[in-house]
């Protein structure tokens, strides 16, 4: 369990209703997935690592040192939430990421897959670019989405239907560096 001092000095003196995932499993899970894709791709082949901004730049950044091979990083911003709590349906690419995807392993990097509206936005334009392959890691994975386009082959753990904050993802913009996962009062 965090320091609840320190916790409360992070979040501005807002309690949380509970910690779902601490910095330990993470830390443990996020080395299972570095080992794991180290493991699935040929060393000789080209991979990768697409992180969409912001929620994913916490967990990308933690995992990439988990990965040992060469690799290439970048990330593209897609927006779907605005400042709610609530998707509105709308995703649009803020900054579109400029590396070249074609013949290269590409591995998706998402914070959350909620009701897949991002990811069945992405995917397939990302596909239009013809990568070697295409696979997508999730932090977490709240199993909503009924017709997702791919199915991540990487979740770091099932989440609940709440609204969850930390380790990269904000409630409008806030508690991002949060070094665990957790939900906040309402
Ligand atoms: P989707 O398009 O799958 O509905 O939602 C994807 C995006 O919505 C995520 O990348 C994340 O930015 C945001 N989101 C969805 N659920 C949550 C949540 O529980 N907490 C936070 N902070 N963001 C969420
Ligand atoms: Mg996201
Ligand atoms: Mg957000």
């Amino acid at each position: 369990m965090p320091d609840t001092e320190l916790t409360l000095a992070r979040t501005g003196g807002r309690p949380l209703s509970r910690i779902l995932f601490s910095t330990e499993q993470i830390a443990e899970r996020v080395r299972e997935i570095g080992r794991e894709i180290t493991e699935a791709y040929p060393k000789d082949e080209e991979l990768l690592v697409l992180g969409t901004l912001k929620g994913s730049f916490i967990f990308l950044s933690d995992v990439v040192r988990e990965i040992a091979r060469p690799m290439e990083v970048d990330f593209l911003i897609a927006s779907s939430y605005g400042g709610g709590t609530v998707s509105t349906g709308e995703v649009s690419l803020l900054y579109d990421s400029s590396s070249v995807l074609t013949g290269k392993h590409v591995i998706l990097v998402e914070d959350i897959v909620d009701s897949g509206t991002t990811l069945n936005r992405l995917l397939p334009q990302l596909r239009t670019h013809n990568p070697a392959s295409l696979e997508v890691c999730a932090l977490l994975h709240k199993h909503i989405a009924r017709d997702l386009v791919l199915e991540p082959r990487w979740v770091g753990f099932d989440c609940p239907h709440d609204f969850v904050i930390g380790y990269g993802l904000d409630h409008s913009e806030y508690f991002r560096n949060l070094p665990f996962i957790g939900v906040i009062q309402p």
